[in-house]
């Protein structure tokens, strides 16, 4: 990840040495069956005495039966969401009829969400199979769902190797975990 961020607002507390850096995540006082401890995924998708702190932390915003959704911690656009399987399994066939459909109406009602909290105008869906397909993490399968605006900045990654981010992600989860409890 050789990429320079131009603008990470959250980092900035840390960066000028006004904060303290984040303290390391909980540890899971269970992790799902089969869990990978060393994948980002698995550490969101365990349980924790404290699981409200722990999605913070994580920046999980939502765990459903079968999936969890998460936000991108390196995101390409403002409100990247992962969505993912509990289970830590890289390939599509692996995955149940129960998780394939979850994960489908999750990234349909997130991208309802977004649009609506913070005005995308489209979306890019897409899964990276395995690490030559572009698999940051190929043991734990996840779709990325990209928020899109008219004259965004998309094209920059692949351009010029810079990423934009105007909101940080700690007021974007608590803005998602927000809607979803006025949703309820
Ligand atoms: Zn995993």
């Amino acid at each position: 990840m050789d990429e320079q961020r131009i603008w990470a607002p959250w980092r900035l507390g840390y960066i000028k040495g006004t904060e303290e850096p984040a303290d390391p995540p909980p540890e899971p006082i269970q992790w799902q069956p089969g869990a990978d401890h060393q994948c980002f995924l698995c550490r969101a998708a365990a349980s924790y005495a404290d699981d409200q702190e722990a999605r913070r932390m994580n920046l999980v915003v939502d765990v459903g039966q079968h999936t969890l959704t998460l936000l991108n911690r390196y995101p390409y656009s403002n409100g990247h969401l992962l969505v993912a399987p509990l289970r830590h399994v890289g390939q599509l066939h692996e995955l149940t009829d129960a998780e394939h459909l979850e994960a489908m109406q999750t990234l349909g009602r997130f991208s309802q969400l977004l649009g609506k909290l913070i005005s995308a105008a489209g979306f890019n869906v897409g899964l990276n199979l395995g690490q030559v397909a572009g698999a940051g993490v190929p043991g734990h399968l996840h779709w990325h769902l990209v928020p899109r605006w008219p004259g965004d900045n998309n094209f920059m990654p692949t351009l010029a190797g810079v990423r934009m981010i105007p909101q940080s992600l700690e007021a974007l989860w608590e803005a998602i975990t927000e809607e979803q409890a006025t949703n309820a």
